[in-house]
């Protein structure tokens, strides 16, 4: 990441600020945390991180994010049992939750699936295709309207 983006990725994330869609990022990682959002950023996402699940339930109850990208190993309370109380949530539940994980064993995706999420991406994340992969997710309305890619 120590190479540096021209000028214009920034300028064209930034123009057209009312269409940003925001996007809550919970995860411990700080490293990964900022790598995401650096990408998610860089594509016109705003986004918002919590380093925790509580925190995390409690900035979306109070933001009500676009689209949630949840890391499942979370101190505490892991990410199974943060989207279970997401989906429990009547005003939340519209929300796309998408789990961000290294876990890669059979059947970590249904019980993803079975706590509430939508999908899920795994770790390490490509930054090449990770705007991709996440914005199935979203909406057309709600996507970025940043540079797809840094040259
Ligand atoms: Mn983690």
């Amino acid at each position: 990441m120590g190479q540096r983006k021209p000028l214009y990725v920034y300028l064209a994330a930034r123009k057209d600020p009312g269409m940003k869609a925001t996007i809550l990022v919970i995860e411990d990682n700080e490293k990964n945390a900022y790598l995401v959002t650096f990408i998610l950023e860089k594509c016109g996402y705003q986004v918002v991180q919590a380093r925790d699940g509580e925190r995390g339930i409690a900035v979306a109850r109070q933001i009500k994010p676009d689209m949630i990208l949840l890391d499942i190993q979370l101190p505490v309370m892991d990410g199974y049992a943060v989207a279970r109380e997401l989906t429990k949530d009547g005003e939340l539940r519209g929300i796309p939750i998408v789990a961000v994980t290294s876990y890669a064993m059979l059947g970590d995706r249904e019980h993803i699936l079975a706590a509430g999420c939508v999908g899920y991406i795994e770790k390490p994340i490509n930054p090449s295709t990770f705007v991709a992969e996440i914005e199935q997710f979203l909406t057309t309305d709600k996507k970025g309207n940043g540079l797809r890619s840094v040259p």
